[in-house]
């Protein structure tokens, strides 16, 4: 693979863009490989990168019923952030936000990081509680964040109104190396090294069925025929529910659809990213201009990828009394996704009841911020069997009661 750098693109202005390869393959699918990732997702795509990279498993393919990066990975609002309250949560968040800051070098290819800085709005006393007891675990786990004014939102960001009609800002939990990234360029980035060390990235295969003898996985069928396995790992957020029954197991999870809008582009107004968790809504400014508007969960389980009006609805209303400004804005477009939502608000990184079968899942509303990281532990348990990062987020920690609780971080849409 050719590598991209500001040398190749003046090369190729000279000879009009004639020479630049696909960035991944389109192969057809082998009869048997190593391992295989069902969800050309972020986090399918990174389990498989680490395989290769960490662990030299390079006779890999992701399969993927739909275009790589369709699923959530391409529908998200890109927040990452890594201020979370328990300390597995918090080790393994921080572990992907670390890999996000140099993943652009990492990947050869510009995942437009950009950490500016996240606050998540206090706006209740109970709000102010959990908040700062959060950076008092952030402050014991090693993850920079800090408690700040309402003078101090305003200052990061004056098109904030202080005063709601119904919730004055109270203060804020303040991560400045959160941000966002370019999610397509995330899901891009790892398909290419993926393709680049000889993995298939075989797009429009739906997995229908996995098939197991004497209790371990042998491969998988598919709409581009069966496929044979060692090893498989399932990585296909809200359609776990259904890779799991396909498995002969159940897993303790809801699909629901989440959505998100965006505005039309605007000059410069805000360079953080605000979450207002109690009035409900979240807003960043993408590279575009467009502000990126991100609301709650459906209220009822579903499998849709639009989302309901009452939503939308409640979303811009939220946001219209936090920042006025907007409500002279037009909405430009709406979409939805189907996220996997765990009942402790944590995701599930384990073996299954079938041996050779890992899954992972649950990340619900908040899995973005987790690619690498999930992909780099998903990646050791799968070759290895176990990893420190995915210890604590096997499935039977909701049969023992050892739940991760995560409300106060993640029990939200972000
Ligand atoms: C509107 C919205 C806003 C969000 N905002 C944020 C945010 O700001 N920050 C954040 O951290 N997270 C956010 N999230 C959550 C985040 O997008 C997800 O947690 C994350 O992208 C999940 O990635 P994934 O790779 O597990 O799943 P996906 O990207 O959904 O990939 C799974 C893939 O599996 C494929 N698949 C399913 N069934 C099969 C099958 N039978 N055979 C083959 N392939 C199959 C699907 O087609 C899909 O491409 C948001 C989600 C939504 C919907």
């Amino acid at each position: 693979m050719k590598r991209y750098s500001a040398f190749a693109i003046a090369r190729e202005a000279t000879r009009y863009h004639s020479g630049w390869e696909r960035a991944w393959r389109a192969p057809e699918p082998k009869a048997k490989y190593d391992a295989i990732i069902i969800g050309a997702g972020g986090h399918g795509l990174a389990t498989a990168y680490y395989l290769g990279k960490n662990f030299g498993i390079t006779n890999v393919a992701i399969i993927e019923k739909g275009w790589l990066g369709g699923g959530n990975t391409g529908r998200n609002t890109t927040i990452i952030r890594s201020n979370y309250l328990q300390d597995p949560s918090a080790a393994l968040y921080e572990k992907s936000r670390s890999l996000y800051e140099t993943m652009s070098q990492d990947l050869n290819y510009n995942v437009m990081f950009s950490p500016r800085g996240v606050i998540m709005l206090a706006q209740t006393h109970h709000e102010v509680r959990g908040y700062q007891r959060t950076a008092h675990a952030n402050a014991l786990q090693g993850v920079p964040t800090e408690w700040i004014s309402p003078q101090r939102v305003k200052e990061l960001c004056p098109i904030i109104n202080l005063e709601g009609p119904r919730y004055p800002v109270l203060g804020g939990l303040w991560q400045a190396r959160g941000g966002t990234a370019r999610h397509d360029a995330v899901a891009w980035g790892y398909a290419r090294a993926c393709s680049d060390m000889g993995m298939d990235v075989i797009q429009q295969c739906e997995v229908t069925n996995i098939r197991r003898e004497g209790g371990k996985v042998v491969g998988v069928d598919t709409t581009k025929g069966a496929i044979d396995c060692d090893k498989l790992g399932i990585v296909v957020a809200g359609h776990s529910g259904d890779l799991a029954n396909m498995s002969g197991f159940r897993l303790p999870l809801e699909s629901v659809a989440l959505q998100a809008l965006v505005s039309e582009p605007i000059k410069p107004a805000m360079d953080v990213v605000i979450m207002a968790n109690t009035v409900h809504g979240y807003l960043s400014q993408s590279d575009k201009g467009e502000m990126v508007i991100g609301g709650g969960t459906d209220g009822y389980n579903n499998y849709t990828q639009r989302g309901s009006f009452h939503h939308v609805e409640e979303t811009v209303r939220a946001l219209n009394e936090t920042f006025p400004m907007l409500s002279r804005l037009k909405m430009l477009r709406q979409w939805g996704g189907i996220v996997d939502v765990t009942g402790d608000r944590s995701p599930i990184l384990s073996k299954t009841p079938v041996d050779g079968v890992f899954i992972n899942c649950g990340w619900g509303t908040g899995g973005f911020k987790a690619i690498p990281g999930s992909g780099w532990a998903m990646a050791e348990l799968m070759a290895k069997g176990h990893s420190p990062l995915t210890d604590e987020f096997g499935m039977e920690r909701f049969i023992e009661g050892r739940f991760i609780d995560e409300s106060v971080a993640a029990g939200v849409a972000h």
